[in-house]
């Protein structure tokens, strides 16, 4: 292994790319900061029971996929391999529940860790944005979610995707389903593992990737078929919604999601260009989610978008992002004196909101000028010592190649009006 080499699963974002990554990341958060979502940053670790607890103690997320781990003190804590149980553990710490303007609306953006076998669009380190709706019992606000991550995803230009959406049902109808689902795995010709899981967390086997389980699962009964008149009515509003603002969904019966949390309102964001790892986002109400961890009855809806296949899929459908050239301006001295006079331009550019950057290092005229194209900048600045003696300096346009003095004390003002 090379000393320079990122750990397995993981790689770096680096410019120029990496301003796609932050440009995704704004693009996805802009319209939450648009509708009352508040910006929430929890740490990348958290005690490991809070994971276990609420995403679920049989999920592969749990199982196989965490990094978990003793301090030296002997805590028990996991890199977050999500963020929606970090996100309700901190509004109940803080008591956001309690401040009486329900629901607690709140947006993150951030790292999260998976131990699972890397390929393309699968990482162990990953970024999501995400966004939860705390204590509110509402279907507008299922479809407030899945409208703003529609409208998000179609912001940078996507069109490929599509919604996945499905209930599963609440404390009422999804025991009655469970037990007949169960009933039905039972007679199937399942390996241990998934008889065990059958037992445990049966619509985790709904999931089930291999085909020779997925054939045998052709004719296991939907919930569909077995919610209650609460949850019908429910998810009737939220399609009703979702189709008076004219976003197009597809309804998946078969979509239960790999997290234990989720009750009612479930949805998928997937993306045809993509492969295997198709999703690029998803999430759903977790109405149980805040009593399994402790707390009190929250009803409550989230998301999570995944920026890596986000940037993914803008590739695969040729989308290519309009990002402004960092600089603006570049400044090329030439001997000594023309140093210190273009280094304090250039920081008055910057102090004026001009984006600048500067010739550092000894450069000569054409290494520097290479800098000065590959910064992107639309204008260079160029002085030597005869036009300092002259009071200006040439201002060069990177785009026609003209070329001329301005006088020092307009320098600002000239590139201000010629970059407006
Ligand atoms: P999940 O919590 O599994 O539904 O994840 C939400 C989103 O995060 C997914 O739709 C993906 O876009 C992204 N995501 C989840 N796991 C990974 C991973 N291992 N690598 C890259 N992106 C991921």
């Amino acid at each position: 292994m090379s000393t320079f080499q990122a750990p397995k699963g993981t790689y770096d974002l680096i410019p120029p790319d990496s301003a796609r990554f932050l440009a995704v990341r704004e693009a996805i958060s802009a319209p939450l900061k648009r509708s009352g979502y508040g910006y929430i940053e929890t740490p990348g670790f958290e005690n490991v029971e809070l994971f276990a607890r609420g995403v679920g103690e049989s999920t592969d997320i749990v199982t196989k996929e965490m990094y978990a781990f003793e301090t030296k003190g002997g805590d028990r804590l996991a890199l977050r391999p999500e963020g929606t149980a970090s996100v309700l553990r901190a509004a109940l710490e803080a008591n956001l529940h309690k401040a009486g303007n329900l629901p607690v609306k709140l947006w993150y953006s951030g790292s999260y860790y998976r131990y699972e076998r890397p390929q393309k669009g699968r990482y162990r380190h990953f970024s999501q944005v995400g966004a939860e709706a705390i204590g509110a019992e509402d279907p507008a606000l299922d479809a407030e979610l899945i409208i703003l991550a529609n409208d998000a995803y179609r912001s940078l230009g996507l069109r490929e995707f599509r919604i996945l959406l499905n209930s599963l049902g609440d404390k009422e109808c999804r025991p009655v389903y469970r037990a007949a689902l169960q009933e039905f795995l039972r007679g199937l010709d399942l390996d241990e593992d998934t008889l065990r899981r059958a037992e445990i967390n049966p619509l985790r086997v709904l999931d089930d990737k291999r085909e020779a389980v997925q054939k045998q699962l052709a004719d296991a009964p939907l919930l569909r078929d077995y919610l209650c008149d609460a949850c019908k009515a429910y998810h009737e509003e939220v399609r009703a919604l979702l189709t008076a603002e004219g976003v197009a969904y597809e309804d998946d019966p078969r979509l239960v999601r790999g997290l234990d949390y989720y009750t009612r309102t479930t949805f998928e964001f997937v993306h045809d260009g993509l492969g295997s790892q198709s999703a690029v986002g998803g999430g759903g109400r977790y109405d149980g989610l805040s009593e399994m961890i402790g707390g009190p009855a929250l009803p409550s809806v989230g998301w999570a978008l995944g920026v890596d296949r986000t940037v993914l899929a803008l590739e695969a459908e040729g989308v290519t992002l309009e990002l402004p050239s960092t600089t603006s301006v570049f400044a090329v001295p030439l001997g000594e004196e023309a140093r210190r006079v273009l280094f304090a331009k250039v920081t008055e550019l910057r102090r004026a909101g001009i984006a600048a950057d500067f010739g550092f290092g000894s450069k000569g005229l054409k290494g520097a000028m290479k800098n000065a194209n590959r910064s992107g900048a639309r204008f260079t600045l160029v002085a030597g010592e005869r036009d300092l003696a002259e009071g200006v300096v040439q201002l060069k346009d990177m785009e026609s190649g003209e070329q001329g003095p301005v006088p020092l004390d307009s320098v600002v003002d000239v590139l201000r009006e010629r970059l407006a």
